[in-house]
């Protein structure tokens, strides 16, 4: 691990995770050197819909986050956050000619509804946790009003992982009571042990997230909590993938219908460029950078194998396209409107 000790490291993560759900309003982000426009403070909400066999697939933009400009206490340039074991001059020169900023790094979050014709999933919920959050984040509402669909009609909601730009949105910002009043939540039991089984303050003594605040949103969901082991079948068609590392456990989702499959990542796959070009450059945001980066191999040589459709929680929005095999890694193929499933 390159210049940083694993004490520090772990540190450095906590205090960007933790950052994150403190940040002190939000500003557009900027584009020196080129990058991709994102959405902003003005963009309207998105959604995108598509078909995967019976069901249909809607993606809603939650909106973006700075990194690291959202994340306080954090002073690393985007290219050190995502290649922290690289050397600077190796990692200066791929970012750069991939046009991604060295100093604020635009991510959008886009969870993913899931609607079987009998039942709708929702998977992650976007939103923050801890005052005040960047204003360009917190709109899944927006955009679920704009795809026609209510909180209300919403039966299940499963959490690939706990961290604060994935459960904030389980309550609603305004009454801070469960967003989704019919919908149980499906969270793995490893996951939810980490955050709140006995030790947890232990395990997060050197991450300063928000943990207090964290386990008062999954309990506020005690009486609609259903826990999976990472691999079970969620509901008919939809399967849970460990895919650990990121934090301890996350799955990721895998939908199946009419003989076609989609992958929804999660976090598991943060970025369109490093991650799928270097998976084994390892991330700031993992909880175990080793093993994160082991399940990103493992999870882009199924998704290359099988030419699966995946999405990416984090990807530039709508977030859908395949990974195929390009020399000792991989390359992102996006699909935009039209092409998709
Ligand atoms: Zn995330």
């Amino acid at each position: 691990m390159t210049g940083l000790d694993r004490r520090q490291f772990v540190r450095l993560n906590a205090v960007a995770l933790a950052g994150a759900a403190m940040a002190p309003g939000f500003t557009v982000a900027r584009h020196p050197g080129g990058g991709s426009p994102t959405t902003g403070p003005l963009a309207p909400p998105g959604f995108y819909r598509f078909s995967l066999g019976e069901m249909q697939i809607t993606t809603l933009n939650d909106g973006s986050f700075g990194l690291p400009s959202a994340i306080p206490g954090v002073d690393v340039s985007p290219h050190e956050f995502l290649a922290l074991n690289v050397d600077p001059e190796t990692r200066s020169k791929f970012f750069r000619s991939r046009m991604v900023p060295a100093d604020d790094l635009p991510l959008e979050a886009s969870p993913v509804l899931i609607d079987s014709g009998q039942q709708r999933f929702l998977v992650d919920t976007g939103g923050w946790i801890g005052e005040p959050a960047p204003s360009s984040v917190g709109r899944l509402g927006a955009a679920m009003t704009a795809a026609g669909v209510s909180p209300e009609s919403i039966d299940v909601v499963v959490l690939t992982h706990a961290h604060p730009d994935h459960v904030g949105g389980l309550l609603d910002p305004a009454t801070r009571l469960p967003r989704f009043p019919n919908a149980e939540v499906v969270i793995s039991d490893v996951e939810l042990e980490l955050w709140t089984g006995e030790g947890a303050e232990d395990r997060f003594r050197d991450l300063p997230l928000p943990l207090p605040e964290t386990q008062a949103v999954i309990r506020a969901m005690d009486d609609r909590m259903r826990t999976i082991r990472p691999g079970d079948e969620v509901a008919t068609g939809i399967r849970s993938e460990p895919s650990p590392g990121h934090t301890e456990g996350h799955v990721s989702i895998l939908v199946e219908s009419g003989g076609q499959e989609l992958l929804l990542t999660g976090d598991a796959i943060v970025s369109t460029h490093a991650a799928f070009e270097q998976p084994d450059w390892q991330s700031m945001f993992d909880h175990d950078p080793e093993q994160a980066a082991r399940t990103r191999r493992r999870l882009l040589d199924r998704a290359a194998t099988d030419e699966m459709l995946i999405l990416g929680y984090h990807f530039p929005f709508a977030g859908l396209g395949y990974a195929v095999r390009d020399g000792q890694g991989y390359r992102w193929l996006p699909v935009g409107s039209g092409s998709a499933a």
